[in-house]
């Protein structure tokens, strides 16, 4: 069933017909006036149970008035037509559901997975929350008492691989939460990620321990005790603003693997909110750079045989690092390679979204679904124009490369307790 409500613009008063399919899923709405391009939010609600629906929407009104301006599709997951202006096409247009072959979500199982992990977001943040509070407070019974008291499936799974009993000390009880939350936020990996990521676990790193065992403990043993700690800490955060964004971010996720064959000035989105994307790619842009000195540490090694041995040659590291300037100029240090330790890494950071701050600088076009950074700097201005749905990518993107280096962190936390502190690994041997 495809309902039409009218809306009105509570700034402009420009009228626009709102279409969306009835299906099971609740509507997330983030669309853009396109007349003011004011910010119109909301959720469509609809209770299967007792079939209602209510459309609960904020910066416009719903009016009688049939006089529509424009129209425009929403939907959850799937890509829409951008606005049309009214004409006699636009009293007769075809739904979109009927346009893709009524396919729908519940015949494709990771879109599937993706929107009940959407449909219970509180409880994976609950959860994550929880399980890094223990950590950080170093409650390892209360961790181990967690993994063996439970009625979870994702617990009972991984129980049957690692003894949940050997969790004894600090080391085990990361290594089983870092395969906890993995297990927990796989719905919203796209397709291959987990892959990625266990190879990084099983070949990447374990590739450069074996072949420069000294080099890396070398490198290990040059690093603050807190190093790796404080990194880790970070990403409990920026993960569960990520979660809170997903439902943004599901027309990316479900047209992936097509990107290359949408037509981005017709097809584009109704739930992508400009201004979370752009805080949230800022805060995971930072974390990524703060990351920067391991993998220039891991480049080094693999390439030139020791962790100070840059490119150009052998420097003092952390002088060297700080040497190249800004954190995007580190960035590109060991990007600019190709080894296929940084693959999913390389090329995800754009420097000119990270330097368009507050409103000023981002220009949003509500009716192309297109958005503008502006950077200003003392050498001049540099724009990059893309459209809701492009940034949309870049933003799963980033979430992807940020997962992969949390990944080398975890490895890398367990290489320098084993070999340099010494300490006895019991889980998930
Ligand atoms: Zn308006």
């Amino acid at each position: 069933m495809v309902r039409n409500s009218i809306y009105k613009c509570n700034y402009c008063n420009c009228l626009l017909r709102l279409r969306y399919q009835v299906g099971y899923f609740n509507i997330p709405v983030s669309i853009y006036c396109p007349k003011c391009n004011c910010h119109i939010s909301g959720t469509i609600v609809i209770d299967n149970k007792n079939t209602t629906i209510s459309e609960n929407i904020i910066g416009a009104t719903e009016t009688n008035n049939k006089d529509y301006n424009y129209v425009l599709e929403l939907a959850t997951e799937f890509l829409i037509d951008k606005y049309k202006q009214r004409d006699e096409t636009t009293d007769v247009q075809m739904s979109m559901f009927v346009r893709r072959g009524f396919t729908t979500p519940s015949k494709n199982q990771r879109m599937q997975n993706l929107l009940y992990f959407v449909n219970q977001s509180d409880i994976y943040i609950n959860k994550i929350e929880n399980i890094y509070n223990l950590l950080s407070t170093n409650r390892v019974d209360l961790i181990r008492k967690y993994f063996l008291n439970t009625n979870e499936n994702i617990l009972v799974e991984l129980n049957k691989h690692n003894n949940a009993n050997n969790i004894i000390n600090e080391l085990d009880a990361m290594l089983a939460t870092k395969h906890y939350v993995n297990s927990l936020l796989q719905p919203i990996m796209p397709e291959g990620v987990f892959n990625n990521m266990y190879q990084i676990m099983n070949e990447k790193t374990r590739r450069i321990v074996k072949k420069h065992v000294l080099s890396v403990k070398d490198y290990l043993n040059n690093l603050d005790n807190d190093y790796f700690k404080t990194y880790l800490f970070k990403m409990p955060s920026y993960i569960i603003d990520y979660i809170k964004c997903v439902d943004q971010l599901l027309p990316v996720y479900d047209n992936f693997d097509k990107f290359g064959n949408i037509d981005f000035t017709k097809q584009g989105v109704s739930t992508i909110s400009i201004d979370d994307l752009a805080v949230l790619y800022k805060k995971g842009f930072e974390l990524l750079c703060d990351s920067i000195d391991l993998l220039v540490g891991l480049y080094n090694i693999e390439t030139n045989g020791t962790y100070n041995h840059f490119d150009t040659g052998i420097y003092d590291f952390n002088e060297r690092l700080n040497g190249m300037g800004s954190k995007y100029n580190k960035y590109e240090y060991f990007t600019n390679n190709n080894s296929d330790l940084f693959d999913g890494i390389r090329g995800v950071l754009n420097n000119i979204i990270r330097n368009a701050e507050g409103h000023n600088s981002i220009f949003t076009d509500g009716l192309n679904q297109e958005v503008t950074f502006i950077n200003k700097t003392k050498n001049g201005t540099k724009t990059y124009k893309t459209s809701f749905l492009e940034f949309g990518k870049m933003c799963v993107d980033l979430f992807t490369a940020i997962l992969y280096i949390w990944e080398y962190y975890y490895q890398f936390t367990k290489f320098k307790s084993v070999l340099i502190d010494g300490v006895k690994l019991h889980y998930g041997k």
